[in-house]
């Protein structure tokens, strides 16, 4: 991937796989669709609501919550009043849940937000929560597939525990083998020159921070466990 298609300025590194209404890498794409078929037969309808994200789609998530258009939440789920803080805290309470433009993984074609469409009443407003994928909520099964089989398939899931900046994301998973590749290539410089000039609310603070936001924000995710042989492999049709 080059520098445009790391920061989702591009759209050459993506595809929309049949049948499915969104974007992703290739390689990502083919895995995905293999998981996909694998976890049918177990009776677990996989959709991604969310797949690439362009970088005009992130800056314009990030804007509206810098303009308090589109709410900001605390750790514990609690909006915060963002017009009451200054440029530095206002950065800092929106990147607990949405990374600056240009930094998403989702930029890269190779992470995906999932749920069990099977087991979703009819009229469900999927919340994107933790409760949700937890044992006993709606997509429990869900995750305890997943635990089980998307090693198999090459993804693993980048937030799980919170402890870098990000909160606990159970939703969302990565395609290893490209998603390991693209972190590497994604420098400190290549994120600022994305934001610079870019009209992303907040610019300066994020440049004058830029190096521990992507130290804390970018860099510290759960690492993918060490890949398997198996792993290296096409996936099985
Ligand atoms: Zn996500």
């Amino acid at each position: 991937m080059n520098a445009l298609e790391l920061t989702g300025q591009a759209r050459t590194h993506v595809v929309e796989p049949p049948g499915l209404q969104c974007l992703m890498h290739p390689d990502a794409a083919s895995a995905y669709l293999a998981m996909r078929e694998s976890a049918a037969r177990s009776g677990i309808v996989l959709e991604a609501v969310s797949a690439f994200r362009h970088f005009d789609r992130q800056r314009q998530i990030w804007n509206a919550k810098f303009r308090g258009e589109r709410p900001v939440l605390d750790a514990k789920g609690q909006p915060v009043a963002v017009d009451s803080l200054t440029e530095a805290r206002r950065v800092e309470a929106i990147l607990l849940w949405t990374a600056v433009p240009g930094s998403s993984r989702h930029h890269w074609g190779t992470d995906l937000d999932v749920v069990d469409r099977a087991a979703m009443p009819e009229g469900y407003a999927v919340r994107l929560e933790a409760a949700e994928y937890a044992p006993d909520g709606l997509f429990g099964p869900l995750t305890a597939w997943l635990d089980r089989h998307m090693r198999r398939f090459g993804f693993f899931r980048p937030y799980v525990t919170g402890r870098g900046g990000v909160r606990p994301e159970p939703w969302h998973l990565s395609y290893a083998p490209v998603a390991r590749s693209a972190l590497a290539a994604l420098d400190v410089e290549t994120l600022a020159a994305a934001v610079r000039g870019h009209e992303v609310l907040g610019e300066a603070t994020i440049l004058s921070r830029l190096p521990r936001i992507y130290r804390r924000y970018v860099r510290t995710i759960d690492h993918a466990p060490r890949m398997r042989s198996r792993w290296a492999r096409p996936p099985a049709r």
